[in-house]
């Protein structure tokens, strides 16, 4: 029985693979990774006031016209967005409920001494992904650390589930939405890369709430089977390449003006955006959206690494200057989403040497390289060669809350996620086909 059983999932693992190549595993290192405990207790720390800063910002629009004036006039991806966010300004938001699911990604900076400081590499307010997956692989580190006869070891391996407190905050807003019979909508893309990471918070949901909440997938049209959404749930919208026609970009406006709770809205999509984060970095700019705690916004500005404007203008031009005088020490930045868009070393130059007297240039910020110490591990993946490489870890936590009218209902940290890449490569991102799945080891 059992090696029929056997044959029968191999048979299909071949077809799948072979035939199809439809298939394979989500990539993981093969032994869990070290982080320094303080460092890690710092992160989850920090996540409830990442969540109400990025809430914040997205009630504050006149911030938000102001961080994203120069990047809207000549990005246009960013000022689409940006065009609807007027729009529901305008007309008046339809929804008092808010959603938040997002990721504030990290990593480790090397000091001096040896130690490592923790720095935000971005914040993700839309498809943050890899609840689901990272609920899964401290089981995984269990199992190979056992097998390997590190039991010690195997012991220390956190746990970890995203996907329970995610899946509690779709469910509060459906909750708070009150009407029974409607549903929660993934929004995904129709070639579904990463389709088991929102599954699993799919099954938690209909495990948990299963009388309640249906889960409805929409591949290109609004009509959801002719049911009402309480929620959507976007795990797609945050690349160009997404809004395949205007039809896109008018379901987008559609979806916004709807009462369903969007996770996220428009403005905390917005948020999100790298020319926001820079501008965070301002001085003054976190004591207005912390008036009266300077302790969460020193707790906040310690993660920041250095961020520059490249909007015209003499602060402008010293980024350009400082960045082709050692492209090495930087990344440039668009505003862009998915991994792989950004600029590294003497790229940094090319594409600066061509845009420095235009406006062109404020498409993009530039931010100081974080540099991490490297460890070693042997990175899982079908279509690479096993062997031992130099790694850098990026440690993601995820943050939860929803907000209805003026009452925080719920602000929690609900998990992590570590990642980790060769250190050949500069840019990161499991999606992307760099980085794989990990677990902090804490040290
Ligand atoms: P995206 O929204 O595309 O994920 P990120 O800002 O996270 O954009 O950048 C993608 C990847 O590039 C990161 O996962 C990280 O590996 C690398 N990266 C980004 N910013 C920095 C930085 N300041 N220093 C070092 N590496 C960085
Ligand atoms: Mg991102
Ligand atoms: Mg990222």
């Amino acid at each position: 029985q059992d090696s029929l059983t056997f044959s029968t999932s191999a048979f299909f693992s071949y077809v799948l693979y072979f035939v199809f190549q439809l298939v394979t595993y989500a990539p993981f290192t093969l032994f869990p990774s070290p982080v320094p405990k303080t460092v890690f207790l710092q992160a989850l720390a920090l996540q409830t006031h990442y969540n109400t800063l990025v809430d914040k910002i997205s009630q504050d629009p006149d911030f938000l016209q102001e961080a994203l004036a120069s990047t809207i006039a000549v990005d246009d991806f960013t000022a689409k967005l940006f065009r609807i966010h007027k729009q529901i300004l305008k007309e008046g938001r339809s929804q008092s409920i808010v959603l938040g699911l997002n990721r504030s990604d990290y990593m480790l900076d090397q000091r001096e001494d040896g130690s490592s400081s923790l720095k935000q590499i971005e914040i993700n307010t839309i498809a943050a992904s890899f609840g689901g997956l990272s609920s899964r692989t401290p089981d995984v580190h269990r199992h190979v650390l056992k097998v390997a006869g590190r039991l010690e070891e195997s012991q220390r391996i956190l746990d970890n589930n995203p996907a329970f407190g995610l899946t509690a905050a779709l469910a509060k807003a459906w909750e708070l939405y009150g009407s029974e019979r409607a549903v929660v909508m993934f929004l995904v893309e129709e070639t579904q890369r990463n389709i088991f990471d929102h599954r699993y918070i799919e099954h938690e949901l209909w495990k948990r709430y299963d009388q309640f909440v249906l889960t409805v997938y929409l591949y290109d049209s609004l009509f959801s089977d002719g049911r009402e959404v309480a929620v959507v749930y976007f795990r797609n919208g945050y690349m160009p390449q997404n809004y395949v026609s205007e039809q896109s970009w008018d379901a987008r406006l559609l979806m916004e003006r709807s009462r369903a709770v969007k996770c996220p809205d428009i403005s905390t999509h917005l948020a999100g955006t790298k020319k926001v984060q820079q501008v965070l970095a301002r001085p003054g700019v976190l004591e207005k959206f912390f008036p009266d705690q300077p302790q969460v916004v020193e707790q906040i500005r310690a993660t920041f690494a250095g961020l520059y404007t490249l909007d015209l203008g003499a602060e402008g031009d010293k980024t350009v200057t400082m960045a082709l005088a050692a492209p090495d020490r930087f990344v440039l930045k668009p505003q862009r989403e998915g991994g792989g868009n950004n600029i590294y070393g003497s790229e940094i130059c090319q594409v600066l040497e061509g845009v420095k007297d235009s406006t062109e240039r404020t498409a993009y910020i530039l931010m100081d390289k974080i540099c991490p110490w490297p460890v070693q591990n042997y990175l899982l993946r079908r279509d690479a060669p096993l062997k031992i490489s130099n790694c850098l870890s990026e440690l993601g936590i995820f943050g939860a809350y929803v907000r209805h009218g003026k009452d925080m209902v719920m602000n929690e940290c609900v998990g992590h996620l570590l990642r980790t890449k060769s250190s050949e490569h500069s840019d990161g991102g499991v999606a992307a086909g760099v980085a794989v799945l990990d677990n902090p080891l804490l040290v």
